[in-house]
C-alpha cells in the first residue's frame, strides 16, 4: 500500500475493499517506523485520525466522496480544528485554533483524513525547514540532505510513504522547491484559486495553498478539491473548477513551450541543466513547438521578492505580540518589555530578519526607495511575463539550481534566498506553477523542473505534467527508497 496512489485509495475504499480504518492504521504504522529517520510531523493526529476513518466507514455515501478514507499530510500553518498549529514556531508552540481552514474543510467533505501536522520553517520562510524552531525534516532520498523548505515536512511525509498526499504553502517555492528535492509533483496554484481562510499569513499579496503529490493524476484530484470560491477570502476567484483528473486525458495540440534562455542556466548544476535538456527532447518528441525566452526581468525576481515579502511579513506578523496569540513572557510588568520580550524570544533568527529587512524596507523615507521600487519592479516582470504567454502556452525552466543540498551548507542567507532564483517569479506574476521530478542525480537525489502557464490555466498544466510524467516514469525511482 505504502506508494499505492491516492487515487486507488479512494477507489478501494469507496468500493469497501478495504476500510477507511484499515488504510489510517497503515500509514499510522509506516509513521511510527519512518518517523524516527525523518521528523517530517510536529504532530501525528492518531486518535482524530482514527476517529475520522471510523466515521467514514459508518458513511453510506461513501461512493460520492473523491478522497474517500486518503490520509492527507497538512503544513503546520494551515489551521486545523482543536489540533495544535505551531507555524513550527515558539510563539505558536501552544496554539489550539478554535476553527478549520477552508481547505481543512473541504478535505474532510471530500472524505479525506486528517493524519497529522507537518514540519516547516518557522513562518514558512526559509528553502531548506532548518528555520524550524523545532527540529530539522531529513530529504527520505538521502537523510544528510534537507528535504528543502519551507513545506518541507510536508514534501517528505509524502515521499517516505508517510501519507499518500500533504499541504503545503508556497510564498515564493515553498510547495515546489520541496516537491522538486523529494522526488514530488508540488502545485503553486492560480493567485486566488484556492482560499487561503485560516493560512496563517506570510506575504499575502503572494502566499497560496498548494498540493504536494506523487503523481500527477493524484496532484490533480487534491487540486479539485481544495480549488473554488470561498467567501472567507476576497481574493479568491469566483471562476468554476475544471475536473482536472477528468481532463488529464484530452489531448493538448500545437504545444507552443518556452524555456528559458542559456544565459539564465549559466550558475545552474550540470545535472540540473542536463535534465531541463532532457526535458525539452521529450517535449519536441511528443510534438511540441519549442521558442528560446529572453526575459530581461528574470534576475530582478528575486530581489524584489526579498524585498516584498519581507515588507508584508513585518506587517502581518505584528499581531504576535504577546497580548492576542501566542507566547507571553509572563515575568515581564511593563507593556513595552513585555512585546520585548515576548518576541525576542518567541521569534527564531530568519523571522526576525524578515521583519528587521520589512520593517526598514516600508519605513519612512525609504519606502519609495524600496517597497515602492520593488512593487515597480514586480509590474515590469508581470508585463514580461504577459507578453511571453501571448506568444507561447507554457514556459519550462529548472525547479531549482541544484538537487537537495546537505545540512548547513547554506548557513549564508544569501546563498539560502539564491534556492529560490526559478520558483519566485511565478508568485510575484500570480500564475500557476508546477514542479514535476524527471530523473535522478548520479547521487541518487531528484531533479525537478518546472511548468509555468496562464492564470487559470491548471488544467492544461495538469496535462503537460502528466504527458512528461508518462515519458520519464520517475515513480520507478521509488524502488530505491522502498
Ligand atoms: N524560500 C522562500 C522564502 O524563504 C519561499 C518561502 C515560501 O514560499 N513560503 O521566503
Amino acid at each position: 500500500m505504502i506508494f499505492h496512489s491516492a487515487l486507488k485509495l479512494a477507489q478501494a475504499v469507496r468500493k469497501r475493499e478495504i476500510s477507511a480504518e484499515e488504510v489510517i492504521n497503515y500509514f499510522l504504522r509506516q509513521i511510527e517506523v519512518k518517523e524516527a529517520g525523518i521528523k517530517a510531523f510536529i504532530t501525528v493526529c492518531a486518535d482524530q485520525a482514527l476517529e475520522q476513518a471510523q466515521a467514514l466507514d459508518r458513511r453510506t455515501d461513501l461512493p460520492g466522496l473523491p478522497l474517500a478514507g486518503v490520509p492527507v499530510a497538512i503544513k503546520d500553518n494551515i489551521v486545523t480544528k482543536g489540533i495544535k498549529t505551531t507555524c513550527a514556531s515558539r510563539i505558536l508552540a501552544n496554539f489550539y485554533p478554535p476553527y478549520d481552514a477552508t481547505v481543512i474543510k473541504r478535505l474532510k467533505e471530500a472524505g479525506a483524513v486528517i493524519i497529522g501536522k507537518t514540519n516547516l520553517d518557522e513562518f514558512a520562510m526559509g528553502s531548506s525547514t532548518e528555520n524550524s524552531a523545532f527540529y530539522p525534516t531529513r530529504n527520505p532520498w538521502n537523510l544528510e540532505c534537507v528535504p528543502g523548505g519551507s513545506s518541507g515536512g510536508s514534501a517528505a511525509a509524502v515521499a517516505a510513504g508517510e501519507a499518500p498526499l500533504a499541504l503545503g504553502s508556497d510564498t515564493g517555492g515553498s510547495v515546489r522547491q520541496p516537491a522538486a528535492f523529494c522526488g514530488l509533483v508540488g502545485l503553486k496554484p492560480t493567485y486566488g484559486r484556492v482560499s487561503r481562510y485560516g493560512l496563517i499569513a506570510f506575504a499575502s499579496s503572494l502566499d497560496q495553498i498548494g498540493p504536494l503529490a506523487r503523481s500527477v493524476e493524484d496532484c490533480a484530484l487534491l487540486t479539485r478539491v481544495i480549488s473554488g470560491h470561498d467567501q472567507h477570502d476576497s481574493t479568491s476567484s469566483p471562476r468554476s473548477v475544471p475536473d482536472y483528473l477528468a481532463e488529464l486525458s484530452q489531448p493538448l495540440e500545437n504545444i507552443k513551450v518556452g524555456i528559458i534562455s542559456g544565459d539564465l542556466l549559466k550558475d545552474v548544476n550540470p545535472e540540473v541543466k542536463e535534465a531541463f535538456y532532457f526535458t525539452v527532447k521529450q517535449l519536441e518528441e511528443e510534438g511540441a513547438q519549442i521558442e528560446e525566452l529572453h526575459f530581461s526581468s528574470w534576475a530582478i525576481g528575486l530581489p524584489c521578492y526579498y524585498i516584498i515579502a519581507p515588507s508584508e511579513a513585518s506587517s502581518n506578523l505584528a499581531r504576535y505580540d504577546g497580548v492576542r496569540y501566542g507566547y507571553r513572557d509572563l515575568s515581564e510588568k511593563q507593556l513595552l518589555s513585555m512585546y520585548q520580550t515576548t518576541r525576542t524570544e518567541g521569534f527564531g533568527a530568519e523571522v526576525k530578519r524578515r521583519i528587521i529587512l520589512g520593517t526598514f524596507a516600508l519605513s519612512a523615507g525609504y519606502y519609495e526607495a524600496y517597497y515602492g521600487q520593488a512593487s515597480k519592479a514586480r509590474l515590469l516582470i508581470n508585463q514580461e511575463f504577459r507578453q511571453a504567454l501571448d506568444k507561447v502556452d507554457f514556459i519550462l525552466t529548472p525547479a531549482t539550481p541544484e538537487p537537495a543540498f546537505s545540512f548547513g551548507a547554506k548557513a549564508d542567507p544569501i546563498a539560502m534566498y539564491l534556492s529560490d532564483i526559478f520558483t519566485v517569479t511565478a508568485n510575484l506574476a500570480g500564475v500557476p506553477a508546477l514542479t514535476l521530478p524527471v530523473r535522478c542525480s548520479a547521487k541518487g537525489l531528484p531533479i525537478g523542473i518546472q511548468l509555468i502557464s496562464d492564470f487559470f490555466q491548471e488544467s492544461e498544466l495538469f496535462r503537460l505534467a502528466f504527458l512528461v510524467e508518462k515519458k520519464v516514469e520517475f515513480i520507478k525511482e521509488y524502488n530505491k527508497i522502498n
